[in-house]
């Protein structure tokens, strides 16, 4: 049986952050990477809208600083992901997927948030050929080809956007007959000659003998005006958001309708004490990078007046 005072799990930057302010109250903690050590923001380019990058940054070259800075102050880190949790227990009880135990006293969830599909039994088919959920990791392969991002929010204009730096034409399907983007967003997306949006569509299936040739699309406005058509294209991607990494923690923590841990008021304290809950896990709202750094200052910050306590 291992043990550690603070057991982080998560490796976005709420973890990292949690870590580096751990690290420097000497709480010596261990830090799970997970599957995907950096988080979300390691599978896009630039980070425009960190402050302190005036010129913005390259999303891994920000993650890799980060994970620097919290081994600086003795952050012990492990490439494991978290398999079962006992959080009735004291101290608090973790299996990782290597088969090993570990006991903790307390411990900081920053599990973040993943990607959500449509829900057809196409996008299974068709996962990577042609479906994806992820335009950095896998624009490349659409060079000069017709793709497809389906929503209306920022990461689906942004993802439509620097699809259209690579593909010859991008279509964005939007479900509802306005887009929900910020107004930068919304403006990069109508300058761009390669993007076409599709509002008021939705998507029925996919086609394709060898991979996605195209989709099923059904154009609706109101009850009477109904248009089902097909549309050739070779990627079809996702950007209809995300949700959060809590499937592990819910029978012991409050979440909500959509399995977002639920903090007390403006803290990170969640309904178990000496949990706490940080970065998108916890946020269903601003999902934004810094605002993680700072959930997870915060996480740090309580989880080390709990152990003092
Ligand atoms: P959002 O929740 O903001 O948007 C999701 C979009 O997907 C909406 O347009 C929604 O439609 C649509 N959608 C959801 N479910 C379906 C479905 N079943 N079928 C069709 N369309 C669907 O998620 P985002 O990931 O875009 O953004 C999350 C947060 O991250 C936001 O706060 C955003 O501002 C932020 N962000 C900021 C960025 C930046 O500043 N650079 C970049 C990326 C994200 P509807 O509108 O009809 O609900």
């Amino acid at each position: 049986m291992n043990y550690t005072k603070l057991l982080i799990i998560g490796s976005g930057p709420a973890g990292y952050t949690a870590a580096i302010y751990a690290g420097r109250a000497n709480l010596n903690p261990t830090l799970l990477e997970g599957l995907q050590p950096g988080g979300q923001l390691t599978i896009t380019t630039e980070v425009e809208n960190f402050p302190g990058w005036a010129e913005g940054v390259d999303a891994n070259e920000l993650m890799d600083n980060m994970r620097r800075q919290a081994e600086r102050f003795g952050t012990k880190m492990l490439p494991n992901v978290a398999t079962k949790v006992d959080l009735d227990v004291r101290p608090f009880h973790v299996t990782l997927d290597d088969g090993s135990e570990w006991t903790a006293d307390s411990i900081i969830i920053a599990t973040g948030a993943s990607a959500k599909y449509l829900g057809l039994s196409d996008e299974q088919k068709y996962m990577g050929q042609g479906v994806s959920a992820c335009a950095t990791c896998d624009g490349f392969f659409y060079r000069k080809k017709v793709v497809a991002v389906v929503g209306g929010g920022d990461t689906a204009c942004e993802e439509a956007s620097y699809l259209a730096g690579l593909a010859s034409k991008v279509y964005l399907i939007v479900r509802k007959p306005y887009l929900r983007a910020s107004k930068i967003m919304q403006d990069r997306v109508f300058n761009n000659e390669k993007i076409e949006v599709l509002f008021e569509t939705n998507t029925l299936g996919l086609y394709g003998e060898n991979g996605v040739e195209g989709a099923h699309l059904v154009f609706r406005k109101g009850e009477s005006d109904e248009r089902k058509y097909d549309l050739p294209i070779d990627g079809f991607f996702l950007a209809i958001g995300h949700h959060p990494n809590s499937e592990l923690f819910t029978s012991w923590l409050k979440t909500d309708e959509n399995g977002f841990i639920i903090t007390e008021g403006d803290s990170p304290r969640t309904s178990v004490p000496g949990v706490f809950a940080a970065g998108d896990v916890a946020d269903p709202h601003y999902r934004q990078a810094v605002i993680a750094a700072g959930s997870g200052a915060k996480a740090a910050m309580e989880a080390e007046k709990f152990l003092l306590s």
